[in-house]
């Protein structure tokens, strides 16, 4: 079941009924203090998150399911232009954003991705070398340091680790983890290779992720 929590009522009725053509049910709710009650009360598989709402706004309402370690996928909604809340969402546990307008079919895309990646989770914690991942709080240490990721760079980092020591394409990364076809146009996959290093990493110990030329990455498990 996934909760849709929109208050554009065009939005919610493309939503919900292209998403149930796509075989998934869907519950919507059009105000954010009773998206936000739900949403803590009940369990769904995923929540499609509108940032503007409301009663209660999405930013606010993923505050409120990370101090209620709620560990749902969420995928948020922003309307163009909003690069700082988009920021400001994936920081406060947002699993992945969405640009308004965006198709049904990038939609439907994401929403396999995530709930694929949520069902992949059967062990609880993810160790290669000195970094560890508790996959129930979402948690990530480096050497007994603990690293703040986003919901995507824990997405990317974790799938790496569940292939250590393979070469990963970038066309396969970014459809398991972004759930995108291939499209030659993006470097997201790069970008966030980068952070990952970016904040893995020290100088006298630089994140295991290696380059492989013309290919894409590989998470070394040597170390
Ligand atoms: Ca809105």
């Amino acid at each position: 079941m996934i909760l849709l929590i929109e208050d554009e009522p065009g939005i919610v009725d493309f939503v919900k009924r292209g998403l149930e053509a796509e075989g998934f049910a869907v519950e919507a709710v059009l105000d954010g203090a009773e998206g936000e009650r739900r949403a803590l009360q009940e369990s769904f598989d995923l929540i499609v998150l509108d940032l503007m709402l409301p009663g209660r706004d999405g930013l606010e309402i993923l505050g409120s399911l990370r101090q209620a370690e709620v560990t749902v996928p969420v995928i948020v909604l922003t309307a163009r232009g909003e690069i700082e809340d988009r920021v400001a969402g994936l920081d406060a546990g947002a699993v992945d954003y969405l640009v308004k307008p965006f198709s049904l079919a990038e939609l439907a895309a994401r929403v396999r991705a995530q709930l694929r990646l949520a069902a992949q989770a059967p062990t609880t914690s993810l160790r290669v070398g000195d970094i560890e991942v508790s996959l129930l709080t979402r948690e990530v240490h480096r050497a007994g340091e603990p690293v703040r990721l986003s919901s995507t760079e824990l997405d990317l980092l974790v799938h790496l680790m569940r292939h250590r020591g393979q070469v990963l394409s970038r066309e396969e990364i970014l459809s398991t983890v972004w759930g995108y076809r291939h499209d030659p146009q993006t470097n997201v996959v790069d970008v966030y290779i980068g952070y990952l290093r970016r904040k893995l990493g020290t100088p006298e110990n630089p994140a295991p992720i290696l380059t492989v030329r013309s290919v894409g990455y590989r998470l070394d498990d040597a170390s």
